[in-house]
């Protein structure tokens, strides 16, 4: 049985989409770059030789270390930095901050962490500008669904609340080794957070948006009975928000939940 690689260690061995990749983010020239989870430096390199300064970020001890060796002054490259660190930690507004500018952020991401990852991007939109990332094929489909499809859930509609997102291409296992048991998809996320723009602010709507998609079998409205509001709130903010009555959350995009929030919260 094969083993499952430490730290979602599976190295892109494809140039052609290493290629795809870098150009997906855009003009990089003067621009500061972060990559999660360098690995053995096949995106790096092409990063190192386009962005203005490039962050790298790697847990691993030792590729970081290797990493820090090749991509250093001595071996002539002085705009690569290499961050041993757990991403989930690494501050990326401060390093917006002192770059003085949003930044783009790049990486094969290690699949065990892949939402938290997301989340945290989410969490840190105001400091970024575009993601272009590589996931499971399966979490880029629901990343990027639209309301009423089949991958549209939780996922899709709090990621989209920061920004659009879109498929761009799909690998296969043998693009990568050791190779996935799963297909991989890169998708590009831009971020433009929303919610000024819906009339709701951040944190309860996100909550909010919990306990609409808490059980999938039942309609909206019995979720949110389940999350405590009464049936007369429920019907008046229908009407207000002009969604039918047995709707269920897959089924609606993201303006009618917040018209629905907007009248049950402010009345
Ligand atoms: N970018 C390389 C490539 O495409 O070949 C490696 C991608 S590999 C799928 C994921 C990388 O993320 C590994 O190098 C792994 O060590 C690193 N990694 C895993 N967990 C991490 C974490 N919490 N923070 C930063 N890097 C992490």
């Amino acid at each position: 049985m094969p083993t499952k690689p430490k730290l979602g260690q599976n190295f892109l061995r494809d140039p052609q989409a290493i290629q795809r990749i870098v150009a997906a983010l855009g003009n990089l020239s003067s621009r500061t770059v972060v990559e999660i989870g360098p690995g053995k430096g096949a995106i790096t390199e092409a990063l190192a030789s386009r962005a203005g300064h490039l962050i790298a970020i790697e847990l691993d001890r030792e590729l970081a270390w290797n990493l820090q060796e090749r991509f250093s002054p001595e071996k002539g490259v002085s705009n690569v930095s290499v961050v041993r660190k757990d991403v989930l930690e690494f501050d990326f507004a401060a390093a917006a901050k002192e770059a003085g500018q949003p930044l783009l952020v790049v990486g094969n991401l290690p699949y065990y962490i892949t939402s938290p990852i997301l989340l945290r991007l989410a969490a840190q939109a105001s400091s970024l500008e575009r993601a272009v990332l590589m996931v499971q094929r399966e979490v880029a489909d629901r990343v990027t669904a639209d309301h009423g499809s089949r991958d549209y859930g939780l996922l899709s509609a709090t990621l989209q609340l920061y920004g659009p997102a879109e498929n761009l291409f799909t690998l296969p296992p043998e693009a990568f080794a050791p190779p996935p048991e799963v297909h991989s998809t890169v998708f590009r996320w831009s971020f433009v957070p929303t919610f000024a723009q819906l009339g709701v602010t951040e944190a309860p709507f996100i909550s909010f948006l919990k306990q609409c998609f808490a059980q999938k079998r039942k309609t909206l409205s019995n979720n949110l009975r389940a999350a405590g509001f009464t049936a007369d709130a429920i019907a008046k903010a229908y009407t207000s928000a002009e969604v039918p009555a047995q709707v269920r959350a897959e089924a609606l995009p993201i303006d009618k939940f917040a018209a629905i929030w907007r009248t049950l919260v402010e009345g």
